[in-house]
């Protein structure tokens, strides 16, 4: 299958020196041969007219909960503890398998339709997030999130493993497996040394929350006598590829115990705004080489999936927070959301720039639109003024799964009809009435 994306203007993420300029790329099966201005000298299949789009790589979000959508706008403005234990966590007891296919599919819908190719997902029923990744022909690392005490008979340990030999490098080597302890506070310390023996084992990389709030730290240091971090450290974990959501507390020690190791921190801006977590040192840490990317967090914590609100919120709050127009430009937040989100996946040589030899995930971008015009400078128009509604084209793998904003492999109503009706469920097992637009507390 040979795809021609022609007269399209390119954004390749390989260098800010790298102008955007107008060209072609070639892909062929699932993979870039050519891209910028070439002689064309074979047949094809299929060409897409780019004018009037920006193509660049599809986004990536390093840190989500996809099957958490059905609690989507569920509960909210609560502090983090109160929304987990008395809302979240009871609720989550009641979800069915099935809830979580038909929650992830939506929420990856929302991604795909908004730009992203690739995420990170913790949750549980993975199996399910597995399948409907496949279905949309997405790319993406399914997690199953291990929390001791919700697993005494460490039965989820051995769902880690039989997921990981069941899906990892799956799906054309779409999917990926990663081991995930929730976190330190959830892990305890025997429980936790099993989880990273696992990821020994498997020699797979870990996703984990570390220092999102501050009483993480504080009850951490009161209990063990080190920080998250630290402690982590200290069992080991810095000898493992580790995507570690948050990082809103790292301390300046905990960010020299990182540095030069493969930890990469996610920030989750929006997140981390919306339950009042904190603002992680981004600019610091990307001053010290530390590669941080970016995630939405769950859809029950943010409560959209739209990697272009994370953008922008990564570029512009960081400012401020470092009284510093220069922090975290334009260019290095749309990083933050493509390259380094390709480092936290480990998949940097296949993914996260437009360059011969990657595969191709691609996505093409209305840029002809009032908001962003006049056309100065488009990495400004994409980190500053780009809406998830711009995204007219996305292609995973060589694969077209959305072309002029619509989906070319599933129904989009038949979707929310299902996930409205397994909520209505999903309140009923509960003993909640759900009633559509109420909030019924
Ligand atoms: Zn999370």
């Amino acid at each position: 299958m040979k795809t021609l994306i022609k007269n399209v203007l390119l954004l390749p993420m390989t260098s800010e020196e790298d102008l955007l300029e107008k060209g072609d790329i070639l892909i062929e099966d699932n993979r870039i041969s050519k891209v910028g201005k070439f002689y064309l000298d074979c047949e094809l299949d299929l060409i897409i007219d780019g004018e009037g789009m920006l193509a660049m790589p599809g986004l990536i979000n390093s840190h989500t909960h996809l099957g958490m959508s059905l609690m989507r706008n569920y509960a909210d403005d609560l502090s983090l503890m109160d929304w987990l234990e008395n809302k979240i966590w009871p609720l989550e007891s009641y979800l069915e398998a099935e809830d979580v296919y038909w929650g992830a599919l939506l929420n990856m819908m929302e991604l795909i339709k908004t730009g992203t190719t690739s995420f990170v997902d913790m949750y549980f029923y993975m199996d399910e997030v597995a399948k409907a990744a496949e279905k949309l022909g997405m790319r993406g690392v399914i997690t199953r999130g291990l929390v001791a005490f919700s697993d005494p008979e460490e039965k989820s340990i051995e769902e880690t493993r039989a997921l990981f030999k069941r899906w990892n490098g799956k799906a054309g080597d779409k999917l990926r497996v990663m081991v995930a302890p929730h976190a330190p506070y959830t892990c305890p310390r025997p429980y936790m040394e099993k989880v990273l023996k696992l990821a020994d084992e498997l020699n797979c990389p870990i996703h984990i929350h570390l220092s999102e709030t501050e009483d993480e730290v504080k009850k951490s240091v009161e209990e063990v006598g080190l920080t998250p971090i630290e402690y982590m450290a200290n069992m080991g974990l810095l000898n493992h590829h580790v995507v570690a959501a948050h990082c809103v507390h790292i301390t300046d020690r905990e960010i020299d115990l990182v540095k030069g190791k493969s930890f990469y921190p996610i920030n989750n801006p929006t997140s981390n705004l919306k339950l009042a977590s904190g603002f992680a040192p981004v600019s610091k840490m990307l001053s010290q080489g530390i590669n941080v990317a970016l995630g939405t967090d769950g859809a029950s914590s943010n409560n959209h999936t739209n990697m272009w609100e994370e953008v922008h919120l990564a570029s512009i709050l960081n400012k401020a927070v470092d009284k510093d127009p220069t922090s975290v430009r334009a260019y290095e937040a749309l990083k933050m959301a493509t390259v380094n989100g390709a480092k936290a996946m480990n998949q940097i040589d296949d993914l996260g720039t437009l360059e011969v030899g990657k595969k191709a995930d691609i996505i093409l971008i209305d840029i002809d639109v009032l908001h962003m015009r006049p056309h100065h400078r488009l990495i400004s128009s994409l980190a500053y003024c780009a809406q998830g509604s711009d995204v007219n084209t996305v292609i995973i793998d060589g694969e077209i799964v959305l072309r002029n904003h619509q989906f070319v492999n599933v129904d989009e109503r038949e979707v929310i009809d299902n996930v409205e009706k397994r909520t209505r469920k999903l309140l009923e097992r509960a003993g909640l009435e759900y009633r559509e637009g109420v909030i019924s507390e």
